[in-house]
């Protein structure tokens, strides 16, 4: 994988570096309420001034769809951001123009600025060649830490970046080597876990995996689906069932492909989705009351898929194996995840996940720090997990 990165970028000393971060914090009455991601922006930051560079950052709040809305302003991130780096942060009350320019012009080495949210713009979002000139103009090089905004052609994640000398900050070249190391150039061989809700919304990364991975377990809501195209009742479980056909064709693909499917071989079922509700475990092809749901995979479901990340040395996981967020029905999820952690500790598995409910789900499970990496980016990871070309991350090639 070839992409400049700060290594790349000689003499920083007075320059001004424009970096896009993702600011797109939690915040509850102007107060932000998990910092995580402004944590994730610091190495970055840190390297830049350390080498004398002027930091104005760039980064997008909420949707304010091309207008001036105060309450999506960025400034309540400044404090908290200037207290994370130890040192004082500016704000400017736009991202573009001469007030911008003149505030960035203000900085001394190593000052940090954090620009107005780039979405107050109607240019931003249209990826606007003008609006990415003027964008161009406060600073002398761009820099990309922001991989969860990789996904979208934006002026500030692909437009600019073709306007000025662009690098990939340490967040976004973590990120990018983790990924390159979990699908794009893996140790072999490679197993996969989806799950989650549906296929429908699954269908291209399902499509991708099979035709990459050696084996791949499907899980969660989506094997219903699998199964009920195999002929095997599902009772009242949530399931696609007018996606059969599809099931059917994925798993002809695998077939064609050399991809093992491991679906579930027993399962758990409840008529109720409430905490500590009865279960029975049941195997997969045995018959359930219509008024049953299948919530979760069975232990012997787990067992198998344990063997597998244990025959494997990567592992590419999104998405949970039952309704993990109500126990019981979080057993499977918790014991994989549990499994995969420990293969990932003593460095017999490169263990590699992410997307949305992903990261909740090994939170939950207590091992999302023993993963070797795990990626917060919700659809920028799900798109490259599609096995589409990032916008943002292609603009940073050599
Ligand atoms: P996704 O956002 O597609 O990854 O889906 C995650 C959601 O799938 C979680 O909220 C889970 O509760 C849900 N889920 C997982 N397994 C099942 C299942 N067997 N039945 C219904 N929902 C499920």
């Amino acid at each position: 994988m070839t992409f400049r990165t700060l290594d790349d970028a000689s003499d920083l000393a007075g320059q001004i570096a424009l970096v896009r971060v993702d600011f797109n914090v939690p915040m509850e009455g102007g107060k932000v309420t998990d910092d995580t991601r402004l944590r994730a922006a610091l190495p970055t930051i840190q390297r830049l001034r350390d080498a004398g560079a002027k930091v104005a950052l760039l980064a997008h709040f909420d949707r304010p769809r091309g207008k001036v809305v105060p309450e999506m302003s960025l400034r309540p991130v400044v404090q908290p951001l200037s207290d994370l780096l130890g040192a004082p942060v500016r704000f400017a009350e736009d991202c573009v123009g001469e007030a911008a320019k003149a505030a960035v012009a203000e900085l001394d080495a190593g000052g940090v600025i954090l620009l107005e949210n780039v979405r107050f713009h109607a240019g931003e979002e249209k990826n606007d060649p003008a609006f990415a000139q003027q964008l161009a103009e406060v600073g002398d090089l761009y820099v990309n830490d922001a991989f969860s905004a990789a996904h979208r052609a934006h002026a500030s994640t692909e437009g600019l970046a073709r306007l000025l000398p662009a690098y990939a900050g340490e967040s976004m070249r973590r990120e990018l080597e983790a990924l390159d190391a979990a699908l794009g150039n893996p140790v072999k061989p490679v197993i996969g876990i989806v799950g989650g809700a549906k296929v429908s919304t699954k269908l291209d990364l399902l499509k991708n995996l099979v035709g990459k991975l050696d084996r791949l377990a499907i899980g969660g809501g989506m094997a219903n689906t699998f199964l009920f195209a195999q002929g095997i009742d599902i009772g009242g479980s949530l399931a696609e069932r007018d996606m059969a056909d599809t099931a059917r064709e994925i798993l002809a693909e695998a077939e064609a492909r050399g991809c093992e499917i491991l679906l579930p071989i027993d399962v758990v079922v409840a008529t109720e989705v409430k905490p500590g509700a009865e279960t029975r475990t049941v195997l997969a092809r045995e018959e359930i009351g219509d008024e049953e749901k299948i919530l979760d995979a069975g232990p012997l479901t787990v067992e198998k898929l344990v063997k597998g990340m244990a025959l494997s040395r990567t592992l590419i996981w999104n998405g949970p194996l039952g309704v993990f967020e109500v126990p019981p029905f979080d057993a499977a999820t918790v014991k994989a995840a549990q499994a995969a952690a420990q293969l990932a500790t003593t460095g017999a598995l490169i263990a590699v996940a992410g997307g949305g409910d992903t990261v909740a789900a090994l939170n939950h499970a207590g091992v999302a720090d023993d993963m070797t990496f795990v990626s917060t980016a919700g659809g920028a990871f799900l798109e490259w997990m599609e096995g589409k070309p990032l916008p943002g991350v292609e603009a940073l090639r050599t």
